[in-house]
């Protein structure tokens, strides 16, 4: 085999995408340079940089964590451990909210983490007014470096739901999007694959699962205009409990809608006219 940086990657004790992700992002080498440029390449700097890298792999940490990105709906998002990965589900969510905005419309993404929904919509519809609000200020900050990087403009606030500190106007949204910790307490998936590395706060409510999902429908009437939507993300299993929230608090045309697994994945209901 020739003495290929690839080549010469094939050894090292992870599959070999994530290798060659791991090297080009300490090294800025090409795909195209792994392949022509032999081992020597490589100096004792570069080596320990990846060698360090791939340690960090072997122990479990996420790749979009190791190298600080991952892709949503076609962009390149900045993340860190103070976001959740924004995840392929949560595209859905993006197309479910970009349906139902009108022109000119203003929606609210509360616990935007990454800011992965709300910088995506107000990318896909400049005319919209977005804004983005997460109870942590690590959180919002890298919100706002993708909204920066992204060029998209939006307003931030910070705070726990709809306790922010800019309240907003009541009843001027046309709809409320979330994506909200959802997992119960104790659920043995915190401690396993990527989530034993994400934020605890942003995965589960340490509670029954549906704290956050209570807090949105509860409060959301307040602040939607009437015939706006709410929008909520939620674990394949609280469907029917995420509809009964919204019914409860009198919003009409409830639905949910499945993930591309075709599990429940997102319910929807319309404040009244
Ligand atoms: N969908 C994520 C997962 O189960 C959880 C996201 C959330 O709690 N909002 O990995």
């Amino acid at each position: 085999m020739a003495n290929t940086l690839e080549n010469w990657l094939r050894a090292a004790p992870l599959p070999l995408p994530e290798a060659r992700i791991l090297l080009q992002h300490c090294t800025g080498l090409s795909r195209a340079q792994l392949l022509t440029r032999g081992r020597d390449a490589l100096d004792g700097e570069n080596e320990a940089a990846l060698s360090a890298l791939v340690q960090r792999r072997l122990a479990g940490e996420p790749m979009a964590y190791i190298v600080g990105v991952r892709e949503f709906y076609g962009r390149t998002f900045i993340v860190n451990d103070a976001v959740l990965i924004p995840r392929p589900e949560t595209e859905h969510l993006v197309e479910a909210t970009l349906a139902r905005l009108p022109p000119q419309g203003r929606l609210w993404d509360l616990g935007t983490g990454s800011g992965a929904v709300a910088v995506t919509v107000a990318l896909e519809r400049p005319d919209a007014h977005v804004r983005a609000s997460d109870i942590s200020a690590d959180a919002l900050a890298v919100a706002a470096r993708n909204a920066a990087s992204l060029g998209a403009k939006l307003e931030f606030a910070q705070g726990s739901w709809f306790a922010v500190d800019r309240p907003s106007e009541t009843q001027v949204y046309d709809v409320v999007v979330s994506n909200p910790p959802y997992i119960e307490a104790g659920d043995v998936h915190l401690q396993q694959g990527d989530l034993r590395f994400e934020p605890q706060q942003a995965l589960t409510d340490f509670s029954d699962g549906l704290s956050c999902l209570r807090a949105l429908a509860e409060g959301a009437p307040h602040v939607l205009k009437a015939g706006g939507w709410l929008l909520l993300e939620h674990g394949y299993n609280q469907g029917e409990a995420a509809r009964a929230l919204l019914v409860q608090h009198d919003f009409v045309e409830v639905a949910t809608l499945p993930d591309l697994a075709g599990l429940d994945r997102i319910t929807l209901g319309r404040k009244p006219a």
